[in-house]
Formats: C-alpha cells, sequence, structure tokens
C-alpha cells in the first residue's frame, strides 16, 4: 500500500555492513521524514492499544541504540513512561544483565532493578527484529524485574530469519516486514 511504498523508499540496503556478506537496512533516512516518523511512531503505538484504543501498556522499553530514539515518542503517544536497556556497562544504578549468543561472540544487555515494577505490562520497541536475540534477552531482563512483556513493536522484521519464534507467545507487530 502507499504508505508502506513510501516508507521502503526510506529504508536504505548498506551491502558489506558491518561486516563482508551483510546487508544492513539503514533507517535513519526515515527519522530524518517528518511524515514517515509520524507514521512509524503511530504505527509501533497501536501495539499498546487495543482494539477499541484503550493503552494496555505501563511501560515502553527500548533497546540500545535505535529503540532509544523510537521508543520515547512512542511512550508520549502512549501516555506511559520510558525505560532504557542499555549494553553491559553503561547503566548507574544496580543492573540485572542477561548475556546472550551473536553469530559470533556474544554480547550483554542491563536493566536498571527497579525500572520495570512487579506485575507491569511493557511493550518493547526497536528499530529492527532479526534473529530475536535482543528482544527475547530484553524480555529475559523485563521478567527478572517481575514485569510482562505484552508486545513487541519493530520498524523492519527480517522474516527470513525466525526472530518470532526467539518470543514466542507476545505478539510481534511489524511496520515493515521485509
Ligand atoms: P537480533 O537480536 O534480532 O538479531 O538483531 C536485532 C538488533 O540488531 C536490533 O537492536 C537492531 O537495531 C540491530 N540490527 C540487526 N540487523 C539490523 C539491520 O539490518 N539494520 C538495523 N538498523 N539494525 C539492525
Amino acid at each position: 500500500e502507499r504508505g508502506g511504498q513510501a516508507l521502503d523508499r526510506l529504508i536504505v540496503d548498506v551491502a558489506d555492513y558491518p561486516q563482508p556478506g551483510i546487508v544492513f537496512k539503514d533507517i535513519t533516512p526515515v527519522l530524518a521524514d517528518h511524515d514517515a516518523l509520524v507514521a512509524v511512531v503511530g504505527g509501533l503505538a497501536t501495539a499498546g492499544r487495543d482494539a477499541d484504543g484503550a493503552v494496555h501498556v505501563d511501560k515502553v522499553v527500548g533497546m540500545e541504540a535505535r529503540g532509544f530514539i523510537l521508543g520515547p515518542p512512542v511512550a508520549l503517544d502512549l501516555g506511559v513512561g520510558f525505560v532504557p536497556v542499555r549494553k553491559a556497562g553503561k547503566l548507574p544504578r544496580e543492573a540485572h544483565a542477561v548475556t546472550y549468543a551473536l553469530e559470533y561472540g556474544e554480547a550483554t544487555l542491563e536493566l536498571h532493578r527497579d525500572a520495570v515494577r512487579p506485575g507491569e505490562r511493557v511493550l518493547l520497541v526497536d528499530d529492527v527484529l532479526a534473529t530475536g536475540g535482543t528482544a527475547a534477552a530484553t524480555r529475559d531482563l523485563v521478567e527478572r524485574c517481575g514485569g510482562v512483556v505484552v508486545a513487541v513493536a519493530v520498524l523492519l522484521e527480517l522474516t527470513f530469519l525466525p526472530g518470532r519464534d526467539a518470543v514466542a507467545g507476545v505478539p510481534v507487530t511489524a511496520l515493515r516486514p521485509v
């Protein structure tokens, strides 16, 4: 459909980045286009609402780094707070940590222990769902705080990868499946 095609033109394939053989989807032109940015923020925010428009989440959690860009405007749209999940060693206070496997090596993500309260319902926001490792690790962090991830919203889903399976049981909203 029309809006989708406009978005697709603003997502740039970059060959051999960050390493040979990888085609990186650069979403920064989407951010630079006001109409596209409004559409994306509004689209991601629908994942935090029921069919009747009622907000059903207590927090938006966004993953470093592009979840920090898209998450806060989605949280403002929904009328809830934003919580960052950071790479290891960046958060100043007591944090939960989860280490997960990457294609080569591993990565650690952290979340302040008191940033999500027991029972809180969380919407995860990021730019791209690829293998789902980042989303699964973030779900783990939220659950260690006693919260529950009720939805995942991303701009792009790489559908040739099993990212959805990594967050089984949680609905994934992808504005552009590629
Ligand atoms: P996953 O953990 O699902 O394999 O990878 C998703 C994470 O890596 C997200 O935080 C996303 O920002 C980043 N990522 C992976 N591939 C791409 C890509 O092609 N483009 C962008 N913009 N981010 C990517």
